[in-house]
């Protein structure tokens, strides 16, 4: 047979060559069927008995993990048991073996499906996501209704990459790392759970493949390459030799990498650089500091938002934000503000489906008309900032208008709370997102009025050079050296350092170890990324001299073109960092 390659989704990075195990998660087959009036009592008690081992066999996971590796993740069990009194699968199953006669198993699965649909209209990725959780703990209750055992990971005796139609957090949790060398899904995606705690436990993985459980059989030879999101089953030689290679200086380079872990961010002539994660759960804090980041520099908090019809009470906000500002101790913490809208999750309260909602009613613009919520979670933050290093973080800054209005707001807040002798930092530093090519134009006048500003070129690069983030057609165009954005870029750091304010930047282009240098010499001193981009950027932090990076930025600089630009700063990683290079 000759090499078949399936792309997917990056989900953690790593590469790793074995035998393929083909996990069996088939779905339990099982009969709807109607039921008798009499037997409607024994069906109500046969399913809540299921849902009573279903939950003694989460607790005893959640024993089992209560220790090592998976015990920053329980929650994820938490989860699974709090939908285990979940009303509208609970009730739901019950009303429907009472009301529609079915018998627990066909009542159950149409509860699933029609929780199912509901998640399905919801446009948010991450909370579409959580259906799976649902089906997952449907599944569990199934298979105990049916007495059916489902295959277990801890019982794989053989190293081998799990192939699997889909994985639940609880399977990754159960994976022994000097068994499971990998994994692949056709489901999933770098939201779901599983791919957060692959990446946590470090665990190369890609999903999304769609129908690699099709054709991949146990024993097949595959390539996992986890740093693309590509599976190769039965490599040709040339592939497999090309493959061994490219581990064989990956692994060199983690273990390189892993021994920064502790030493400081800091260039060969002595210049300190911060190192930050960005989170979006509140449990990824951990992570941030296992991969020797020094703090958060960006807590998106809109997915305190997510998985749920009611708005989160003050008492939400300020136990997250505690919880983060505790673990993170004694470092700092960002916490941005809700950024609703664009491509994020739809806005909250009845308002229409915008045309153009990159342009339309997003982050501060939404929380300047919709006080209450602001109001909401600025009393939360506020609270938080007695337990911590906590700064405010503002998305989506135009001018200074709302900057104006914002703090004015944020005063009133402030005013209630001491009115109500409540506890927090007077003098919580608040800072501003510069995203928006009006705010970077006016950085001097923003200076003025905030202790940080904190770049998020992931916007500032869709606004600047009119290309949607989200749009693959265009998505050639997204170019962070474009002479324009580095500009820009520029700009916001003079004014920054004139102002003598911090200079933050949180943006995808702050994990790419290719731009690290670069924005360096710009005069960016602090980084914010993606928990597992820091050893990658720490590397050309400690290998740099300012003076260097300085004349590669200038250099870089003066291209005319995107691609000019790109070519100077891999012709210096390169040489520079020939294990960073492109062919990994
Ligand atoms: C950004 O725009 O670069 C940023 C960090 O914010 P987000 O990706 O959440 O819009
Ligand atoms: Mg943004």
């Amino acid at each position: 047979m000759h090499e078949k390659t399936y792309r997917g989704i990056v989900a953690s990075p790593g590469i790793v060559i074995g035998r393929a195990y083909l996990l069996d998660r088939r779905k339990v087959v099982v009969a709807g069927r109607r039921i008798e009036d009499v037997s409607v009592k024994d069906e109500v008690a046969r399913f809540k008995k299921a849902v009573e081992v279903s939950r003694a066999q989460i607790e005893e996971l959640k024993k089992r993990f209560t220790k090592g590796i998976g015990k920053s993740h329980l929650y994820i069990l938490e989860t699974h048991i709090m939908l285990l009194e979940d009303k509208m699968l609970m009730d739901g199953t019950v009303k429907r073996i009472k009301e529609s006669l079915l018998n627990a198993e066909g009542a159950l699965k149409e509860t699933i499906n029609s929780i199912g649909l509901k998640f399905d209209k919801i446009e948010d990725e991450y909370l579409r996501e959580r259906k799976h959780d649902v089906e997952q703990v449907g599944e569990r209750i199934l298979r105990n209704l049916v007495g059916h055992k489902q295959e277990s990971l801890a019982d794989i005796k053989d190293e081998a990459v799990i192939i699997a139609h889909d994985l639940a957090p609880t399977d990754t949790l159960m994976m022994r790392k000097d068994k499971i060398l990998g994994f692949a899904t056709d489901a999933g995606s770098r939201t779901s759970h599983t791919a957060i705690l692959a990446r946590s436990l470090g665990i190369p993985a890609a999903v999304g493949l769609e129908n690699i459980t099709a054709t991949v059989k146990t024993g097949d030879v595959v390539i996992l390459d986890g740093i693309h999101g590509v599976v190769i089953v039965d490599p040709d030689e040339e592939t497999f030799l090309e493959y061994l290679k490219k581990q064989r200086k990956y692994k060199y380079f983690e273990q390189e990498l892993e021994k920064l872990k502790d030493l400081p961010a800091e260039t060969l002539d002595g210049h300190v650089i911060k190192l930050q994660g960005n989170i979006e759960l509140p449990e990824e804090v951990a992570s941030a500091a296992d991969h020797g980041g020094t703090g958060i520099g960006l807590y998106r908090t809109e997915f305190l938002f997510l998985n749920r019809q009611t708005l989160p009470s003050e008492e939400e906000h300020y136990k997250a934000y505690r919880h983060v500002a505790e673990r993170a101790a004694p470092h700092e913490v960002v916490i941005r503000t809700l950024d609703v809208g664009g491509d994020k999750i739809g806005l909250p309260g009845g308002f229409e489906k915008e045309a153009n909602p990159a342009l339309g009613l997003r982050a501060i613009r939404f929380c300047l008309q919709k006080r209450d919520i602001f109001k909401t979670q600025l009393r939360g933050l506020l609270r938080a900032t007695a337990h911590g290093n906590i700064k405010m973080l503002i998305p989506m800054i135009s001018g200074l208008p709302e900057l104006y209005e914002t703090k004015k707001i944020l005063d009133d807040v402030k005013a209630e709370l001491r009115a109500e002798g409540k506890e927090f930092n007077e003098h919580m530093e608040i800072g501003v997102m510069i995203e928006i090519p009006s705010a970077a134009m006016i950085a001097d006048l923003l200076a003025r009025e905030v202790s940080f500003f904190s770049v998020g070129t992931n916007d500032l690069i869709q606004y600047t050079l009119a290309i949607d983030r989200q749009n693959e057609h265009v998505a050639y165009m997204y170019e962070p050296l474009d002479p324009a954005v580095l500009r820009l870029l520029q700009r916001v750091s003079d004014a920054a350092r004139q102002a003598n304010i911090t200079l933050a930047m949180c943006g995808e282009m702050a994990g790419d170890p290719l731009y690290a240098a670069i924005l360096l010499g710009m005069g960016f001193r602090n980084l914010s990324m993606n928990v597992a981009s820091i050893p990658w950027v720490k590397k050309v932090v400690r290998s740099v001299r300012m003076q260097d990076a300085v004349e590669l930025s200038a250099l870089v600089m003066q291209q005319p073109t995107a691609v000019m630009a790109r070519r100077t700063a891999e012709h210096f990683v390169a040489e520079r960092f020939p294990e960073l290079s492109a062919e990994l």
